[in-house]
């Protein structure tokens, strides 16, 4: 059966199908680790999850790299503020590489409790200055790049559809790009590829570099001038081309082209980021692919919407954020978070409250119940269950319709025409997919207590009060409660 996914090339639903075989290549932006990692993060790569799943659910196999920035990103996604690397390092007293390394390890963790599966590739900028530098070099060999004081910047004019990734004209600068007032750049969108370190700065990241240009990708004048006010950078005649020789350090976009052709190869399936990256990191990443390989990279670009608090994007910057901490200090399970995120379809805003995580761990709690209370000796017939996967099948490979795959789940435990064993098979194949661990409901709630529950049903049933009231001090007693519902019970642990 089809995949339809949405791409934000082209705005519309498409059918996706691998280049290559059955092997689809993915890339995702991973996270900037200077500081914990929040809901929005998490929303982010729940969603890239469910997409490996879904694709991995169609029987493809999924080659995942992502990166981890820990140099270039800067205050500002234009090119102007401090590298936020720096700014952790300084807030926290460390080592940017310290800050790094804690906040990597903070991030896995995370993934690791929302039950999210590692890429197969991780790959951090910083280890990869060869490759980002290497790509640069032929951004200026094809004739887009030129130097001001600061750094080398991509000459945006020189394309002819800069901006249609986010379907804007660049000469009328909407959007909402956030655009820089420098007055060096030629036009207003040209972003820097590599940075230089400012005059009497030290960095901790940062390295030497040579770059080359030919005499008509030059100013000199302009140049030699600058490498007289900063010592960190050098000009020199080498042959027929100008040697420029840089301490200094990667733009944030190019280590994402760079990062993916390395590992995916000049053009690859899928690309994945929140919908933030799109106006600037996506827009320029597409620039730097066109320039230096004359082709577009990725066949489809996905995006995920925004969690919001109070209606505005939660982030660090706004400290309007939770990370897993908070989630686990309110003793919240993270895979209730997991659900809450599963019942919006990525594309759509999620607003989080407290209560909305409370609803969904309330769900999730009875969800596992009903699953423990199935008495996998009820049989049922066959024919209702193929209806229901490939009706799965048709919901998820709709763009990733989790909201209604989740209601279809429900369907799927109080259909009285299936038998419990069939509704608890039925549950795990979707469960590949959701990665709500739900094959440990049964673990979690021991037989003797569903015993108990099914036999203060049978004394419910024959009105006998007595009874039922008695087994449910027992079911009590061992630490559980049973609340009654339409068509049964739920039992928590307490
Ligand atoms: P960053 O560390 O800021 O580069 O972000 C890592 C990923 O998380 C990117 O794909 C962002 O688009 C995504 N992201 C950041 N904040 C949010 C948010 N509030 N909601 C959803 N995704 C987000
Ligand atoms: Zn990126």
């Amino acid at each position: 059966m089809e995949i339809k996914l949405f791409n934000t090339m082209g705005r519309k639903k498409q059918i996706f199908r691998p280049l290559k075989d059955k092997k689809v290549r993915m890339y995702s932006c991973g996270p900037t680790v200077y500081d914990y990692a929040h809901l929005g993060h998490f929303r982010a790569y729940v969603f890239v999850d469910i997409l490996k799943r879904v694709l991995k659910y169609n029987k493809y196999k999924v080659k995942h790299v992502m990166n981890i920035t820990d140099v270039g990103h800067l205050t500002s996604d234009a090119d102007t503020g401090e590298d936020k690397m720096e700014v952790g390092a300084k807030r926290e007293g460390k080592s940017v590489w310290e800050i790094a390394e804690f906040y990597t390890k903070d991030f896995f963790s995370a993934m690791e409790k929302l039950n999210v599966q590692k890429p197969d590739i991780i790959c951090k900028a910083t280890d990869h200055i060869k490759e980002m530098a290497e790509m640069v070099q032929k951004i200026i060999d094809n004739g887009y790049a030129y130097i001001i004081s600061d750094g080398i910047y991509f000459d945006t004019s020189k394309l002819k559809d800069y901006g249609k990734l986010a379907g804007f004209d660049p000469k009328q600068l909407k959007a909402g790009a956030r655009v820089e007032v420098n007055e060096e750049k030629k036009n207003p969108n040209d972003f820097a590829l590599w940075k230089f370190t400012p005059k009497g700065q030290k960095r901790q990241m940062e390295w030497e570099n040579e770059f080359y240009f030919k005499p008509e990708q030059i100013d000199l004048a302009k140049v030699t001038a600058y490498a007289k006010e900063n010592p960190n950078i050098k000009i020199e005649k080498v042959r027929s081309k100008f040697k420029l020789t840089v301490k200094g350090f990667p733009g944030w976009h190019i280590e994402c082209s760079a990062m993916s052709i390395k590992y995916l190869g000049k053009v690859f399936d899928i690309h994945t980021g929140g919908i933030d990256h799109i106006p600037v990191h996506h827009t320029n990443e597409v620039a730097q692919s066109k320039a230096a390989l004359k082709k577009e990279s990725v066949k489809f670009w996905i995006h995920n919407e925004f969690v919001l608090v109070n209606n505005q994007k939660m982030s660090k910057s706004l400290q309007n954020f939770y990370t897993m901490h908070d989630i686990l200090n309110k003793g919240f399970d993270p895979l209730a978070l997991r659900y809450l995120f599963l019942t919006a379809h990525y594309r759509s805003k999620v607003n989080f409250t407290w209560e909305s995580l409370n609803a969904a761990q309330n769900a999730y709690n009875s969800l596992k119940a009903k699953i423990a209370s199935l008495d996998l000796n009820k049989r049922g017939g066959n024919k209702k269950v193929k209806e229901y996967k490939k009706r799965f099948l048709e919901i998820i490979n709709n763009d990733l319709d989790t909201p209604q795959a989740i209601a279809l789940m429900w369907q799927v435990l109080k259909d009285e025409n299936l038998g419990d064993k069939q509704k608890y098979e039925l549950v795990l194949d979707f469960d590949s997919v959701f990665g709500l661990k739900l094959n440990e409901a049964k673990k979690e709630i021991p037989k003797e207590i569903i015993d108990l529950a099914e036999m203060r049903l049978k004394a419910r049933k024959e009105k006998n009060w007595k009874l039922a009231d008695e087994i449910r001090e027992k079911i009590e007693a061992k630490g559980y409660k049973i609340e009654d519902t339409e068509d049964g019970y739920r039992i928590f642990k307490l």
